[in-house]
């Protein structure tokens, strides 16, 4: 079985574009690290996911690849507080009780804690997809409509199943 490491914001829940809005109305200057990053850790992440919607039908399509008996499935995201990661973890426990979570600090790229040799990662920010192939791992990028960009692409998850033979 392939190993098949899944992406959480802008995959599974739509947290960015609701973070980013919230962003833009606090006045804060996106540019400013500091200042977003105190923002993002500062963030109720318990409120947030209650509050966000699944994109694309990505819960079930995620059931739908694990019945498919073809991976090994991982969620695997970027945190930047331990409120982010304890909420993520609670949330996916509930819908998804049989995969695994593997949380990454932010500051930390997701191939230092995975091994992304002959692995699969999805995912919708292409910096990911880009380090992700550095070191042989396939790389497919997540997008909510068709974009046809540099990358493999898939718009429901479930488009996985047939995309590996085993
Ligand atoms: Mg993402």
């Amino acid at each position: 079985m392939k190993q098949l490491y899944i992406d959480f914001d802008g995959v599974i829940l739509d947290t960015m574009s609701k973070t980013y809005k919230v962003l833009e109305e606090s006045g804060i200057d996106k540019n400013d690290y500091e200042k977003v990053t105190e923002y993002f850790r500062n963030l109720d992440w318990k409120k947030l996911i209650e509050e966000t919607d699944v994109i694309n039908d990505s819960i079930n399509e995620i059931k739908k690849i694990c019945a498919s008996k073809k991976f090994n499935v991982y969620i695997l995201t970027h945190v930047n507080s331990t409120n982010e990661m304890v909420q993520k973890i609670k949330y996916l426990h509930k819908v998804l009780p049989l995969v695994t979570v593997v949380s990454v600090p932010k500051e930390i790229p997701k191939t230092d804690v995975v091994n992304p040799s002959a692995a699969i990662l999805i995912d919708d920010y292409s910096g990911n997809i880009k380090e992700w192939q550095k070191r042989l791992g396939i790389g497919i990028k997540f997008v909510k409509e068709p974009e046809n960009g540099d990358f493999p692409e898939i718009s429901h998850l479930s488009e996985v199943i047939d995309m590996f033979n085993q």
